[in-house]
């Protein structure tokens, strides 16, 4: 059986392009005993992945040059010779960026409710980045009630769960995003307290202090760079800054230079403390039972921009860097 996957064809320079992808057909393996023929369903493209493009060394390990891409993939399994799974199971895990995978029985794979209306949610409110909103905000964060919080990457996958649940602990939301389409939504339908746009704001630190009178408690930072150089220079004293993600830095040839934000830090007594979403495994159960509840009761409620199509996945990566998507992006087949 024949199968398109797509492949790092080089590394990119800066913001990625469709040149540093290439789409071929493979040959996939006749089935074994105890392996398993997946079709990927639905696709996720995440910030992480632009790391693992580059030739350094990180948390995970870098994708091989002309080998597939690999990343977080619900899919149906069409074939079993595997006592574990049968034909029709849905499963997510991380598998490569291929149409079908032959896999064995033994890999890292959750099995999901095929019934459930929302298999994708999988792959953001209640998967990987649902439980980094959770964890990050929740365990470093420890908002209070009558708090403010400011969440950059607002409305991203991670930043418009981040909101909600700053919002069910009682807390004054600020979000800040990159259009006003997305701030108007955040402030509809996700229940954010206000939402500055940072492409249209000249002056942002005098915009948050507008929008933050009392001064921040909580910052989870998704971003990076100027923006979280303006939330900081408004910090509360015994603040918290969640350092999450650093998207605006990610394609910088070179280090970027910014304030010395140490006396701020020290002088006001400021926690900032970096995380990646894994230091939670053992927690994991407990962080997705946690979303699912709200999302089944209503308190937590989530968006996804989807693309259509395999071949539209560079797209859909690079888009992230654009700002193309409102909640989580994720590729259908
Ligand atoms: P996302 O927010 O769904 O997608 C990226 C968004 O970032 C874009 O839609 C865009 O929105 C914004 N953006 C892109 N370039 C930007 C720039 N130069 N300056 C400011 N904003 C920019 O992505 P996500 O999955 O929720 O991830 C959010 C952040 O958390 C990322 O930095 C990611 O690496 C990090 N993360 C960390 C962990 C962890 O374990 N620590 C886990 C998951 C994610 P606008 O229209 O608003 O610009």
């Amino acid at each position: 059986m024949k199968t398109k996957q797509i492949i790092l064809q080089a590394r990119p320079v800066g913001k990625p392009t469709p040149d540093d992808f290439k789409i071929v057909e493979i040959d996939l393996p006749a089935l074994q005993s105890g392996q398993l023929l997946l079709k990927g369903l639905y696709f996720s493209v995440d910030p992480y992945m632009r790391g693992r493009m580059n030739d350094a060394k990180s948390y995970t390990a870098p994708f091989k040059l002309n080998d597939a891409i690999n990343g977080g993939v619900i899919a149906e399994v069409i074939e079993s010779k595997s006592e574990k799974y049968s034909i029709g199971e849905i499963v997510v895990g991380a598998l490569p960026w291929q149409v079908n995978c032959v896999i064995t029985d033994d890999a890292a794979l959750q099995k999901i409710d095929a019934k459930y209306e929302h298999p994708s949610y999988y792959l953001g409110a209640l998967g990987m980045p649902g439980l980094t909103a959770y964890f990050g905000l929740l365990d470093i964060g420890k908002p209070k009630t009558g708090e403010t919080v400011v969440v950059s990457g607002a409305a991203g996958a991670v930043g418009i769960l981040v909101g909600q649940i700053a919002k069910i602990n009682g807390c004054r939301v600020i979000g800040i995003a990159g259009t006003d389409e997305k701030a108007k939504e955040l402030v509809e339908t996700f229940g954010f307290n206000e939402v500055i746009n940072y492409k249209t704001t000249t002056d942002l630190k005098a915009a948050i202090l507008g929008t933050c009178p009392k001064g921040i408690d909580v910052y989870f930072d998704n971003v990076g760079g100027e923006i979280s150089d303006a939330v900081i220079a408004n910090i509360n004293f015994n603040a918290r800054i969640v350092l999450c993600g650093q998207i605006a830095l990610y394609n910088n040839t070179e280090v970027s230079m910014g304030p010395r934000l140490q006396p701020i830090l020290l002088t006001r007594s400021v926690l900032m403390q970096g995380f990646i979403v894994s230091n939670y495994a053992d927690r994991f159960e407990e962080g997705t039972a946690k979303l699912k509840l709200w999302m089944d009761e209503g308190k937590m409620i989530y968006k996804e921009t989807i693309e259509n199509g395999f071949e539209n996945l560079p797209k859909a990566l690079i888009g992230l860097f654009e700002g193309k998507n409102t909640g989580k992006m994720i590729v259908r087949i």
